[in-house]
């Protein structure tokens, strides 16, 4: 069967999805082909809005709602006042920073960096928005930074990397505890396991 442009096209934009090959976009395509209609319709509509409605918090990168009139765009964690300012918690991505909100342990607030220092990448730490990270730690007194970047070559290069930025600053530093596996993604551990981490956090 010689497939439709459509279909191909469709298949072709699945597939820059990550963990979706091109099998598995043929299925989503063929599935919502044969689906209730409005789900494809309800998938375009919000697609189609996604870059107007949600942006990087401007204060610390996590995922934000942009609500019309109001700037600088900031995420819920960051306009909650019942956390606290003082412990402020280093993450890589905003994956990370969703594993270890799912375990309900952490009271501060989050820092994504949005990429790892990774020599073999050619990311070095001038890719790092360390400077920003500096004045935020400056501006709102925080005493405590976790480090919660993953226990992969790349997490623990950043983690050395951040000790040497911000220790200058007097803030005490921790970094998560094992139990989270070597190499492993903070955003498969489960949250007994990640609020482990978290309790068992040492000195850095
Ligand atoms: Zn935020």
């Amino acid at each position: 069967m010689r497939e439709s442009a459509k279909i191909r096209r469709l298949v072709a934009l699945f597939s820059r999805l990550p963990g979706v090959g091109e099998k598995t976009a043929q299925r989503y395509v063929l599935h919502l082909l044969t689906a209730d209609p409005q789900i494809s319709k309800d998938l375009g509509k919000e697609l189609e809005t996604l870059h107007d409605e949600l942006r990087p918090c401007e204060k610390c990168g996590n995922v934000a709602e942009v609500i019309p009139g109001e700037t600088p765009v900031t995420c819920a964690i960051c306009k909650d006042g019942k956390r606290e300012s003082k412990t402020l918690c280093v993450v890589g991505r905003v994956h990370d920073l969703l594993a270890i909100e799912r375990t309900g342990a952490m009271r501060g607030r989050y820092f994504v960096l949005g990429r790892l220092l990774s020599p073999l990448e050619g990311i070095g730490p001038e890719d790092l928005p360390i400077p920003r990270l500096v004045q935020r730690i400056k501006d709102e007194g925080v005493t405590e930074v976790i480090v919660a970047t993953p226990p992969s070559v790349d997490g623990e290069a950043t983690a050395l990397l951040l000790k040497r930025e911000l220790g200058p600053l007097g803030v005490t530093m921790t970094r998560i505890a094992s139990g989270v596996p070597h190499g492993g993604d903070l955003e498969y551990a489960d949250p007994i396991t990640m609020g482990r981490a978290l309790a068992g956090r040492q000195s850095l």
